[in-house]
Order: structure tokens, then C-alpha cells, then sequence
């Protein structure tokens, strides 16, 4: 083989590498009126996230290839419901048991537990259809956003905007990451301890490299969001502030923006030597 053609083909190789450009996904959990603080399950300072997602928004928008809203979306008589559970009251915990099948097992029947499920027990919240479950009326939503609804099975309860809390079954919000081809996720919302750790979780697991964003979260409770982020952060989830999004965001693009030149110079260099292969060709 002559040198040229080593080249020609070498260059082929090189032109048909693919970029892998980091596309950045925003999800937004949960900011429904049933968090904020005149909701029926309120997170102390859960409106304070609003102008802090929103900044985000203003000033990042362009450079999100997706931004994803959560909503809990419950049924009327929803298992983590202290109202379901006789002689229970909001905050104390039950275990729920399932089978393998991820059917919630009735004491009263016959039913082959495989899992059992501590689940916090809530006020009612965020039934489907009414106001309290509707998105948070100030905070800065567009037609392109995508919408995943999450704990819609009456009989277990979803944290996570990708599983429900035994992994039984999962919402769009994976399959809509990977046709975006997402490979990063900023995560904002609430509540910092329990569905925004969730889900960072789960995406951490899932291999999307994960930054959760502190100031535009709040948690339920002090012990359990500290917990949360020391997990996280074992996990090489990233706790950062909005304030560092900037330096973030720009190594994030940059890195996809030198890849794409180098892309872009394999594909010139590609053609210029396919053109003169071409003439040499005809000369003949
Ligand atoms: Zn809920």
C-alpha cells in the first residue's frame, strides 16, 4: 500500500470517530404547590429554590439539550398516605411488603413477601388532577420542557424520577435521557432528601455523570438532607452551588466544543485528500 493511501485511510478512521460532546440535561423535581410552603406536605423554604432554578434557566437555557420537570402525581388513596394506614400519623414509618412481582402484599391474604419497603408515611399530597399537584405557578417553564410523572401506582410510592422505591417499574425519564443522548444531569428541586437524592441516585447508577445543585434544593428535615449529601457525595455525585455553574458549564461545552474541531479538522483534512485522490485518478 502507498503512503498516500495509508493516509487516505487513516484519515477515514479518524473523520468516522464519533463526538461525544457532553449534552446536559436539567431536571427540575417535584416544584409543585403541594412542596411549597402553603402546600399540604411543605418543605420549609421550598418556594426559596424558585428564583435559583430560574437564574439557572436565564442564564444556561441555551446550553441545556433537555430540561425535564418531575411531578408526583398520586392517586386519592395512595399507599405512602398516613390517611390509608389506621392509627398512623404523617412522619411515623411502616413496612410495606411486596412479592416478587412488586404487588403490595394484604395481610389478610396469601401473599409470598420477597421485599419489604420502609416507607415514610406523608399527608396526603400531590393528588393527580388537582391544584396541589400542579407545577409551582412562578417558576420558569417552556412547551420544549419534558414532563415525567412519578408515583402514579397507587400501591408504592416513587422518589426517584427514574424507578418507583422498589425498582418494580420505571418512568420515561431514562429513555428520554438516552434518545437526547445525554450524558450529564444537573438536579435541582425538591426535596434535597428524599426525591432529589433519589434520583440523583439512580442516574448516578443509570452512568450519567451528575451534579446536584445545594442552593436550588431544600430538604424536609436537617439529619436527613446532611445524610443525603454526604451519601451523595461518596456516591462522586456532585454537590455544588448555582454559583459555580458558570466554571462548570463552560468546562462541560468547552470539552465537546474541542472535540467537535478536532472532528471538524479529520473531515476538511478527509476531503482535501479525497479530492486530490480523485484528480490523481482521472490523470491516469
Ligand atoms: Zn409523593
Amino acid at each position: 500500500m502507498s503512503d498516500f493511501l495509508r493516509i487516505f485511510a487513516l484519515c477515514q478512521i479518524f473523520a468516522s470517530v464519533p463526538v461525544f460532546a457532553d449534552k446536559i440535561a436539567l431536571l427540575v423535581i417535584d416544584v409543585q404547590n403541594c412542596f411549597l410552603p402553603t402546600g399540604n406536605l411543605p418543605v420549609a423554604d421550598g418556594d426559596h429554590v424558585i428564583p435559583v432554578i430560574n437564574d439557572i434557566r436565564r442564564k444556561y437555557d441555551n446550553l441545556f439539550s433537555l430540561v425535564v420537570f418531575s411531578q408526583d402525581w398520586h392517586c386519592v388513596d395512595h399507599v405512602s398516605f398516613a390517611s390509608q394506614h389506621s392509627g398512623k400519623a404523617p412522619y411515623n414509618t411502616v413496612i410495606l411488603q411486596y412479592n416478587n412481582e412488586g404487588m403490595l402484599c394484604d395481610p389478610t391474604s396469601q401473599c409470598d413477601v420477597e421485599y419489604n419497603i420502609t416507607q415514610v408515611l406523608w399527608p396526603d399530597h400531590c393528588i393527580k388532577n388537582t391544584t396541589t399537584a400542579e407545577f409551582a405557578s412562578n417558576i420558569t417553564k417552556k412547551n420544549s420542557d419534558f414532563i415525567v410523572k412519578k408515583g402514579y401506582h397507587c400501591k408504592i410510592d416513587s422518589y426517584s424520577a427514574f424507578f418507583d422505591n422498589g425498582g418494580f417499574s420505571h418512568t420515561q425519564l431514562d429513555r428520554k435521557l438516552k434518545e437526547n443522548k445525554i450524558s450529564t444531569v444537573i438536579v435541582t428541586g425538591l426535596a434535597l432528601d428524599y426525591c432529589v437524592f433519589y434520583t440523583a441516585k439512580d442516574a448516578k447508577k443509570l452512568g450519567y455523570n451528575v451534579y446536584v445543585v445545594e442552593d436550588a434544593t431544600r430538604g424536609v428535615a436537617n439529619s436527613t438532607s446532611n445524610g443525603a449529601v454526604k451519601d451523595m457525595n461518596n456516591r462522586g455525585i456532585h454537590i455544588i452551588q448555582s454559583d459555580q455553574l458558570e466554571d462548570i458549564m463552560d468546562k462541560l461545552t468547552s470539552l465537546g466544543n474541542i472535540l467537535q474541531g478536532l472532528n471538524c479538522f479529520w473531515y476538511i483534512v478527509n476531503f482535501v485528500i479525497t479530492v486530490d485522490l480523485v484528480h490523481s485518478l482521472a490523470s491516469l
